[in-house]
């Protein structure tokens, strides 16, 4: 495994593997690697001649209340991960590098990253698909692999792409989970033992509330459940949202016709986590 940090050498190392027609495979991350993110690395490498990682802990896509500078970083745990995969380059850019100084730009996707997260997290979708059109740029990759447990920053990839004609296809696999439902993510290292307990709630509710609405429950009232549902554990300091949403705009269901996205996020302590089940 090759290891790059800098911008440059790195897009001129990937169009060279363009130009001899290799298909490069891409799993942006920002790093603390947990199975989740193997995951796309491993459907990466099968789909792929030449597979990529990168690992960046992007501060464009933070906001100043936020876990910018306490955000898990364990680069000797990550590369050691990576070198058990087949992992061809790990680009590994410096924050100066890829934002050096006078870097302006910034790429608002609109009203879909408004929604959910966008709505307590102001600029963070910006500073995603930002981030994630240089890593494009810099990659040139054929297919690029995204967690559907991010289901919004999915859909804000996908709309980026198809608006600027960034010819990769983005893919999306499936949230991998802890034996107890848990969605794996970076920031389960901040909770407490009993944090960690008391978050199996969220997966708990969310696969009842799919099964309330497969079973013919309104979707106005299986969000009221779930919102109930939540707020019965008693270390849950905060839900931002919770409730049964279209799974392609992310505007609260009124009918459910078969497809929907159930989707929360909440507070435990000063942990913000957030989950969806897609039906
Ligand atoms: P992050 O390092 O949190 O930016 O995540 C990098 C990529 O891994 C994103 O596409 C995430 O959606 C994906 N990811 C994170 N956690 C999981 C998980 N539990 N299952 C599947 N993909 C995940």
């Amino acid at each position: 495994m090759e290891i790059i940090r800098n911008p440059k050498i790195m897009l001129d190392t990937c169009r060279g593997f363009a130009m001899k027609g290799a298909s490069i495979g891409f799993v942006p991350t920002m790093g603390a690697l947990h199975d989740g993110h193997l995951a796309l690395i491993r459907a990466s490498s099968v789909e792929n001649t030449i597979n990529v990682a990168s690992i960046f802990v992007n501060p464009m896509q933070f906001g100043p209340q936020e876990d910018f500078a306490k955000y898990p970083r364990d680069m000797d745990a990550d590369i050691a991960k990576l070198k058990q995969e087949r992992v061809d380059i790990l680009f590994m850019p410096d924050p100066a590098s890829m934002y050096p100084k006078g870097f302006s730009s910034s790429i608002d996707v609109g009203d879909i990253s408004t929604k959910l997260c966008g709505a307590y997290r102001p600029g963070h979708f910006d500073g995603v698909a930002t981030v994630v059109a240089k890593l494009f740029i810099i990659v040139q990759p054929m297919r690029a692999y995204f967690g559907r447990k991010d289901y919004q920053q999915t859909l804000v990839i996908k709309r980026m792409a198809a608006d600027l004609n960034i010819p990769t296809e983005v893919v999306v696999c499936p949230t991998v989970r802890e034996a107890d439902g848990i969605a794996m993510s970076s920031r389960n290292r901040y909770l407490s033992q009993e944090q960690r307990q008391g978050a199996t709630v969220i997966y708990r509710t969310l696969t009842e509330s799919a099964e309330r609405l497969k079973s013919g429950q309104g979707p106005m009232e299986v969000s009221q459940w779930m919102q109930q549902a939540l707020r019965a554990e008693p270390l849950v300091t905060e839900i931002q949202y919770a409730a049964a949403y279209d799974h392609e705009t992310l505007v609260g269901l009124e009918e459910f016709k078969g497809r929907a996205l159930l989707a929360v996020a909440l507070k435990m302590g000063d942990t913000r986590l957030i989950d969806n089940v897609l039906i």
